[in-house]
C-alpha cells in the first residue's frame, strides 16, 4: 500500500464522544451520512443503515419532522451497529422523545425551538444521558438580523453558530459539534476557516445542496478537500443527490485523496491510441470489485506497457494490457499473461488468495462452496 510523502497536521479540537464513536481530538476524521427513508419506516430505515454500515459509514443521522419519527428511534437503534443521530430542527419536544429513545447526537439549533425552558430541558437530558448536540448553521436560513447586518456571509454563518453556542455554554454544556453549510464552495470554505479561528469544538464539514452525483462530489471534494488540507474538519458527510451509499464511497475516496486514511486505490490510466484492451472497461470493473476489498491496497489498471510496469511497482497488484490479453502483477513484479475477458476475475483470484482477508465475508463463503 502506498504511503503518502506528505502529512497533514490537523488541527486540535475538544473531542466529543458519540455513542462510542470520537469526534476530534486526535480522532481520524469520521465519515457520516443520512437515510432518505421515512423514519417510521423502521424496516427500510434500517435496511438503509446497514447498506451505510457496511459501505463504511460512521454514525448515521435520521429525520425526526413528526413523533411518529421521534417514537420510531429506539427501535432503529436496537437493530444497528452505528451511532444514531436524530435531526430534529425546532420541535423540543421530539428532542426529548427522541432522548428517550435513546439516541446518540441530536442536531438542533438551540436559538430556534422557542422559549428558553424548552433549551434547559433538552440540555439538563443530554447531559444526564452524555449525548451530544450538534449546531448546524445554514446559509440558506440565517436570522434575520444577521442577514441584514453581513448579507448571508461566513461572517454571518459564523457568528449565528456562536450565538447557538452561547446558549449551551451558559447552560454549562459543552459537548458541542458544529457545522456552517453553503451551498456555494468558496463561502463554505471561508465560513469554517473563520469558525476554526474562533472556537475548538469539532466540526462537521459538508457542502449542502451540492448537486447530482458528478457535480456533487466534485463540489463536496473541493470544499471539503481544501478544508481538510489546511487541518479542518474533524467529521465530514457528502451531500449527494443520489443513494446515500454514494457518499460514503466519495467521503472514503477524499480522505484517501489526502492521505488521512488508508482505502483500497485503483490508480489507472486515461487510455490512449497505444492500448490494446479496453481500459475504461477493465478500470471500471476493477474499480467495482476493489470498493468491496476490507483491506487497504493499491491496485494498477495500465493500458500497455509504456507506464504499466512503473505504476505495478508501486502497487500491490496490477495489470498491464497487451494484444488482446494482459499481464498480471503482483508486488511489482509480472506474474501471468491473461486473456483480455479473464484479466479482472483473474486478478481478484489472486487477490483472494493472497490477500483473503481483504476479500469480503460473503465472497470467501461462496468461493470455498463452489470449491
Ligand atoms: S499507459 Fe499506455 S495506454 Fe495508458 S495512457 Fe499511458 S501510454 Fe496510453
Amino acid at each position: 500500500m502506498r504511503e503518502s510523502a506528505v502529512k497533514i497536521e490537523r488541527r486540535k479540537t475538544r473531542q466529543v464522544n458519540v455513542g462510542g464513536v470520537t469526534i476530534g481530538g486526535d480522532a481520524p476524521v469520521r465519515i457520516q451520512s443520512m437515510t432518505t427513508s421515512h423514519t417510521r419506516d423502521v424496516a427500510q430505515t434500517v435496511d438503509q443503515i446497514q447498506q451505510l454500515a457496511e459501505a463504511g459509514c460512521e454514525l448515521v443521522r435520521v429525520a425526526c419532522p413528526t413523533e411518529e419519527d421521534a417514537r420510531a428511534l429506539g427501535r432503529i437503534k436496537s437493530r444497528i451497529t452505528i451511532p444514531l443521530i436524530a435531526d430534529i430542527h425546532f420541535n423540543h419536544r421530539f428532542a426529548l422523545i427522541a432522548l428517550d429513545e435513546g439516541v446518540d447526537k441530536l442536531r438542533l439549533n438551540p436559538g430556534n425551538i422557542g422559549k428558553k425552558e424548552r433549551t434547559v430541558e433538552i440540555v439538563r437530558k443530554a447531559k444526564e444521558r452524555k449525548v451530544p448536540i450538534r449546531i448546524g448553521v445554514n446559509g440558506g436560513s440565517l436570522e434575520e438580523d444577521l442577514m441584514q447586518k453581513f448579507g448571508p456571509t461566513p461572517e454571518a454563518l459564523v457568528e449565528s453558530a456562536q450565538r447557538h453556542i452561547r446558549i449551551l455554554e451558559e447552560l454549562d454544556f459543552y459537548d458541542i459539534i458544529v457545522s456552517l453549510k453553503a451551498s456555494d464552495v468558496p463561502p463554505m470554505i471561508e465560513s469554517y476557516r473563520l469558525a476554526s479561528q474562533k472556537f475548538d469544538y469539532p466540526l462537521h464539514l459538508g457542502v449542502t445542496e451540492a448537486g447530482t452525483l458528478q457535480r456533487g462530489s466534485i463540489y463536496n471534494a473541493i470544499g471539503i478537500g481544501a478544508l481538510l488540507h489546511q487541518g479542518i474538519g474533524d467529521t465530514i458527510r457528502v451531500s449527494l443527490t443520489a443513494e446515500s451509499v454514494e457518499e460514503i464511497k466519495v467521503a472514503k475516496m477524499i480522505l484517501e485523496a489526502l492521505g488521512l486514511r488508508k482505502g483500497v486505490r485503483v490508480v489507472s490510466c486515461p487510455s490512449c491510441g497505444r492500448a490494446e484492451v479496453d481500459v475504461f472497461k477493465l478500470a471500471g470493473e476493477v474499480e467495482d470489485r476493489a470498493m468491496k476489498l476490507k483491506e487497504p491496497l493499491t491496485i494498477s489498471v495500465l493500458g500497455c506497457v509504456v507506464n504499466g510496469p512503473g505504476e505495478a511497482h508501486e502497487s500491490d497488484f496490477g495489470i498491464t494490457g497487451g494484444k488482446d490479453k494482459g499481464m498480471i502483477y503482483i508486488d511489482g513484479k509480472q506474474h501471468r499473461v491473461v486473456g483480455e475477458k479473464e484479466l479482472v476475475d483473474q486478478l481478484f483470484e489472486e487477490i483472494k488468495t493472497r490477500r483473503p482477508e481483504a476479500v469480503p465475508d460473503k465472497e470467501t463463503t461462496s468461493s470455498n462452496s463452489a470449491a
